[in-house]
């Protein structure tokens, strides 16, 4: 055998060795699998024209969704608020699949707990797990709220969170005036960006029914789903620290996900506390920075008497003028000279990179406001969004990406596609290349398949570890995302040079 205690292999070379490739070959010929040269005949075909309108024309089947449920946005956005413990009522399994979604991208321990539902749950209904959960998460976990968000389980079945609570308080599993804030988050509905609508809307609307509006000069600001948060979250404060405004940011997951490594574990770390929380109804005004995560928010907001707006994941040169000029506007606070000074430095970096950046095509995967703001800062660049695809974008989505294209030359024949997942885009992709795919690390089986190089700039990334800790947003960020599409360029170009006599050059 390859393995042996003296020589350990990791997985990667251990699959290579004879034994293994010899085992792979007879499963495949006891599986009866076709030869490979039929494998081949068919993949190829599932890479035409003919292949394309087919797959497009599929209604009742979806492959590869680029997004999560419901319930993963909420678990995310409970994260966000001073120790808080986000409570699933639901199925466990569900509940581990949010954690280590969390975890793998953020390298970080991630909390969360069920309330275990099973079969005799699913037929009498959750109420009697909702009571024993409750109870369980208050006394052995200590959280200062429990932020409740429901899995597709409970929807079925048609659980009532209100009275379920209201009920377990009378029951004593917690005081009746400890903060139990919920959201019904049925995941067969919308997506991880729906989930942090319904949970963010939920926990404000439990704090703030209660009071009495009395505006005050402060900013409350709202990040959205981002797995870049716990960068971009930092950044956004520079920025605003920089401009002189008080702000609140309403669920940050800034510490959350990135406690240090000193000897004590953090269940809880940072967050928006509740006073912060309450003092926010106060608030001039709310800022979203990505639309399509907020929309009952902001509904819900604006209906309070404060002014509301919404941007697109402020990426790049226009998408950071846009969001500083939004500051302004709602807050009369003018840009810095400093803020003014880092401007101009990326757009002297992109223009000094322009030979390599002009005329690139790419396609773009994700969230609809990563994709639009990731849009954007490629048209910027001189390059060509070729295909934008959202599986949680909508008709409204595709309008404004439409705009957006039409407002640039490098818009020409770009299109944005709502409601389509991964394998939609692998048909685009054979069918209509591109030289470079944006996205998630899910993009890596299209890049194998279809030989296009990926570049990671959004959640989940499970494959590379730690881009959340330097941020997309702001300028700052902007020269980071360039860095990260230059990188790309010149690597494939090393690649694509590397025999000797072909322009394999130190300079580039
Ligand atoms: S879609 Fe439903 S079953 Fe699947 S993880 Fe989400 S809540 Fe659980």
């Amino acid at each position: 055998m390859p393995q042996s205690v003296n020589k350990i292999l990791d997985h990667a070379p251990l699959f290579r060795e004879p034994e293994y490739q010899e085992m792979l070959k007879r499963k495949r010929e006891g599986e009866n699998m076709p030869s490979t040269a039929e494998v081949a005949k068919i993949e190829d075909w599932t890479k035409s024209w003919e292949y394309r309108e087919k797959n497009f024309a599929r209604e009742a089947l979806t492959i590869n969704p680029a997004k999560g449920c419901q319930p993963l946005g909420a678990v995310f956005v409970a994260n966000g608020f001073a120790e808080t413990m986000s409570f699933v009522h639901g199925s466990q399994g569900c509940v581990a699949y949010y954690r280590s979604h969390l975890s793998r991208h953020f390298k970080e321990p991630c909390s969360a707990v069920s309330s275990s539902m099973t079969e005799d749950a699913a037929v009498f209904g959750g109420l009697n797990n909702m009571i024993d959960g409750l109870a369980n998460t208050y006394k052995l976990y200590e959280p200062k709220m429990i932020a409740v968000s429901t899995t597709c389980m409970a929807e079925v079945i048609g659980d009532d969170l209100h009275a379920f609570i209201t009920t377990a308080k009378q029951k004593g599993s917690v005081p009746n005036e400890f903060d139990v804030p919920f959201a019904h988050t049925p995941a067969f509905v919308g997506s991880h960006t729906t989930g942090y609508d319904n949970m963010l809307k939920g926990i404000l609307e439990h704090f703030w029914s209660k009071l009495e509006r009395k505006e005050v000069d402060h900013l409350n600001i709202i990040p959205g789903f981002d797995g870049y948060a716990v960068a971009n979250n930092r950044e956004l404060k520079r920025i605003l620290g920089l401009m002189g405004v008080k702000f609140t940011i309403l669920s940050d997951v800034s510490e959350q996900f990135d406690t240090p490594s000193d000897g004590s574990y953090r269940m809880y770390s940072g967050g928006t506390s509740i006073d912060a929380t309450n003092a926010a109804l106060h608030s001039k005004a709310t800022l979203s920075l990505q639309e399509y995560c907020t929309p009952k928010t902001l509904e819900y907001i604006g209906k309070l008497g404060q002014k509301t707006a919404a941007l697109h994941y402020p990426i790049g040169v226009s998408g950071t003028d846009e969001l500083l000029s939004t500051i302004t506007a709602l807050t009369g606070k003018p840009v810095p000279a400093e803020l003014t000074l880092e401007r101009g430095r990326l757009v002297d970096a992109i223009a000094d990179s322009q030979a390599w950046l002009h005329g690139k095509t790419y396609s773009i995967f994700g969230d609809p406001d990563f994709v639009y703001g990731m849009a954007r800062f490629i048209m910027e660049t001189g390059g060509e969004p070729r295909h934008c695809l959202s599986t949680n974008g909508n008709k409204e989505w595709e309008e404004q990406m439409q705009k957006l294209f039409d407002s640039s030359p490098y818009g020409k024949g770009c299109k944005a596609y709502a409601g389509r997942d991964l394998w939609h885009l692998r048909s685009l992709l054979a069918t209509e290349p591109v030289d470079f795919l944006v996205g998630s690390s899910y993009g890596k089986y299209l890049e194998r398949d279809l030989k296009v190089p990926l570049i990671r700039l959004t959640f989940p990334i499970f494959d590379r570890h730690h881009h959340h800790r330097f941020p997309t947003w702001g300028y700052q960020g902007g020269l980071r995302v360039l860095v990260s599409v230059l990188d790309k360029i010149f690597d494939t170009l090393d690649a694509y040079t590397s025999e000797t006599g072909v322009s394999y050059d130190l300079t580039r």
